[in-house]
């Protein structure tokens, strides 16, 4: 496969953000915003105005620090706004938030947000895995008062990314992902993470977990800023390293690189939001050797215009191979981005075709899904 002349990975170099700029590629919005010295104003890499001159550019990782460099939200691409369906349930999961004992219907909550109650119950339970009556008896609920008595910010953690769903991320999350809440913490907060890093062909790989379960894996060409990235991760939390314990899951991983072994299984203890948590619930039942594209996923999770965020939350996927956000590809066969780099992604997906079925004997190259071929919208 030829992936020479795409450059962006996860958009964390200049180069690679101007490229996804010039690209106006949709995959990137939100993962980063550009701002236009001559005009004043910042976009999402999407953003349909004429092309700004490279020089005149510069880059921000939020809409508030965009702001506070003094630019103003672009009104065409309006680079903060979340997709409209989000946004929606956004603001009926605030408005139920406000306050969790008192009881809103569906008719006073539709009021609230201006949509039909129909729609608003139909959209909300496709986004949040409930109905907003079930989600406001879980709120209510032993479940999330335990939580909440633990000092965790819960509804923030999850309301600031946009899909507030804390009922969905207790009752169903750890039957589907295998997690356990403790993640929440913000920061690792009271938590032991230990580590353990190997030389494997994709590079170094350092896998992290808690007492519950694997918090990360994650691959580079040198240990170190891997240890770094998890140290300011969890920069609450004791971190250290204890290869050990960690022995099992590094050969697994092993295994799985070397193409001896096809599932990473491993207890996992990641934090999402509810989104987040579908969108790699998602991820995980693509099979072994197949890859599917980011509108297919975000059809399987019921949010079918929600594209963008299933990119975003492929790039953030905290545990490389485990949830194989690497089976993800741009309608067309493109790799797109890569949280760990795309030669990496190209490898992951060479060997897994080579090793999957028995239709690589003669070493052919894989192929990618190429019956859909419109690109992310
Ligand atoms: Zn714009």
């Amino acid at each position: 496969m030829n992936t020479s002349n795409t450059t962006h990975t996860a958009w964390s170099t200049d180069a690679q953000r101007w490229a996804a700029v010039t690209e106006r590629n949709a995959e990137a919005d939100g993962a980063f915003f550009f701002a236009v010295r001559t005009t004043g104003v910042f976009c999402r890499p999407s953003c349909a105005s004429r092309p700004p001159r490279r020089e005149n550019v510069e880059f921000f990782n939020t809409p508030d620090d965009a702001r506070a460099a003094g630019y103003r939200d672009c009104k065409r691409c309006q680079p903060a706004r979340l997709p409209r369906d989000l946004e929606i349930v956004n603001r009926a999961c605030a408005a139920l938030d406000a306050d969790p004992q008192q009881r809103l219907t569906l008719a006073q909550l539709s009021d609230a947000v201006h949509v039909s109650p129909f729609h608003l119950q139909r959209l909300f339970k496709r986004v949040v895995g409930v109905s907003p009556r079930e989600y406001q008896a879980a709120r209510r609920g032993a479940a999330l008062r335990d939580a909440l008595q633990r000092g965790e910010d819960v509804t923030r953690a999850t309301v600031d990314a946009g899909f507030g769903s804390p009922s969905r991320m207790y009752d169903n999350a750890p039957a589907d992902l295998g997690m356990a809440p403790s993640a929440y913490r913000r920061k690792g907060a009271g938590l032991v993470v230990r580590y353990a890093s190997a030389p494997t062909s994709l590079g170094f790989v350092l896998v992290a977990a808690t007492e519950k379960g694997i918090c990360k894996i994650a691959f580079g060409d040198d240990v170190s800023p891997l240890v770094d990235e998890l140290r300011a991760e969890f920069a609450n939390a004791e971190v250290k390293e204890d290869a050990e314990p960690l022995r099992p899951f590094v050969a697994q991983i092993d295994a799985y690189l070397r193409g001896t072994r096809q599932q990473v299984d491993l207890p996992l203890d990641i934090a999402a939001t509810a989104f987040k948590l579908r969108v790699w619930d998602a991820l995980r039942r693509i099979p072994y050797g197949e890859t599917r594209s980011y509108s297919d996923i975000a059809e399987a999770v019921g949010s079918p215009r929600a594209v963008r965020a299933v990119a975003s939350a492929c790039a953030t996927n905290p545990v490389a191979l485990a949830i194989p956000c690497h089976r993800v590809v741009q309608k067309g066969g493109a790799l797109a981005g890569y949280r760990w780099g795309l030669p990496r992604k190209a490898a992951l997906l060479d060997a897994e075709a080579r090793h999957a079925g028995g239709n690589t004997e003669d070493g052919a190259p894989a192929s990618f899904e190429t019956n859909d071929l419109d690109h992310v919208a």
